[in-house]
């Protein structure tokens, strides 16, 4: 019979708040493996610099950030592991996580499994997606240089994206369904001084055309209900984000909006399962706060260990 390999403590996701639990967790001496689908770090590397992380006057560059998040686990004996987890199951007193054909036991769990951004969910975005509809200014914005381009949306992650975008593209339209806005107002002061930045507010998109690559957004006034048509040549979707929870398949309590509900010590509701950092109902959706939970988590699933 196959024998699944035991841990004290599972994490799913290697982003600050998972390596901040491990770091906890290693140091703990807890038998310590970490499962990542991608790339150590989470979506902070999505950004190319992060200005309000504790500790940096100058600010930091997230790649160097986060690979110190990982150095400093494994110095302290975290494994881990490239594996996307697609199922947990409790096998008595623990639980199994299953990544495809490997399997592991745990006896806690530490849900550590980020965000994912939101889609537009209209036609021509899913067709369009790498060819002018993107997600990621970063990662795409230097392919727009001299283009005209949009971002949808509102928040702190919009603006940051259109002041970005700047960098490369002629024109930034930040479009937005009302006409008032979320983001932090230093990002907004920044933005509506930048002489590229434009807004089309109280406005939807409705569609997104194109062939080989995007052309146009059809646009709605939601005031007038007149609907037109947006030349553009990339846009930049930043409406938000969903946690990452599917694989749970109804293991756990969630909010409305799907995030994990945690109580005292991120414990979530089945004994030995903790949640940290964007996937909770308890964290404000930034660097700093996915590290305090995460260390809440492996001080609690320590907890849970030393009592067992
Ligand atoms: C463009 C952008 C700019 C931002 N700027 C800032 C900023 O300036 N300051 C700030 O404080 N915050 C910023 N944030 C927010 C910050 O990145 C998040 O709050 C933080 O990364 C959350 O950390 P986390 O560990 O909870 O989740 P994540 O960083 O999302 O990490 C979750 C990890 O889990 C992995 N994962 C998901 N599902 C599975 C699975 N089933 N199996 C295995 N692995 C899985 C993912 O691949 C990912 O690596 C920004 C975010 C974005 C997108």
């Amino acid at each position: 019979m196959h024998t699944s390999k035991l841990f004290d403590v599972i994490i799913v996701g290697a982003g600050p708040a998972g390596l901040s639990s491990a770091i906890y967790t290693g140091r703990a001496k807890l038998n310590t493996l970490v499962l990542e689908k991608s790339m150590p770090g989470g979506q902070i590397l999505m950004t190319d610099w992060v200005e309000n992380y504790p500790g940096f006057p100058e600010g930091v560059a997230p790649f160097s950030l986060m690979e110190d998040f990982r150095k400093q686990a494994e110095k302290f004996g975290a494994e881990i592991e490239t594996a996307e987890v697609n199922r947990v199951d409790k096998q008595d007193s623990q639980w199994q996580i299953v990544c495809g054909e490997r399997k592991y036991l745990t006896h806690a769990l530490i849900i550590a499994t980020g965000s994912n951004h939101r889609k537009l969910e209209v036609p021509g975005e899913k067709e369009l997606t790498g060819r002018g509809v993107s997600y990621c200014a970063t990662c795409d914005g230097a392919f727009f240089r001299d283009k005209i381009v949009g971002v949808a949306g509102g928040g702190s992650f919009a603006f940051t994206e259109a002041i970005f975008l700047t960098k490369f593209a002629r024109e930034v339209k930040l479009i937005h369904r009302r006409a008032q806005f979320r983001g932090e107002k230093i990002l907004q002061d920044r933005a509506t001084r930048n002489d590229k930045i434009s807004f089309v507010l109280d406005t939807i998109i409705e569609k997104i055309n194109g062939g080989e690559k995007l052309k146009s957004l059809t646009i709605k006034d939601v005031k007038t209900n007149k609907v037109s048509e947006l030349s553009l040549d990339g846009i930049f979707v930043s409406i938000g984000m969903d946690p990452n929870t599917g694989f749970l398949n109804s293991l756990l309590d969630l909010n409305e909006k799907g995030e994990i509900v945690v109580t005292k010590g991120m414990a979530a509701s089945k004994p030995g399962i903790y949640a940290a950092g964007d996937v909770t109902d308890a964290c404000s959706k930034q660097v700093a706060t996915a590290v305090g939970s995460g260390v809440e988590a492996a001080i609690a699933a320590d907890e849970y260990i030393q009592n067992m």
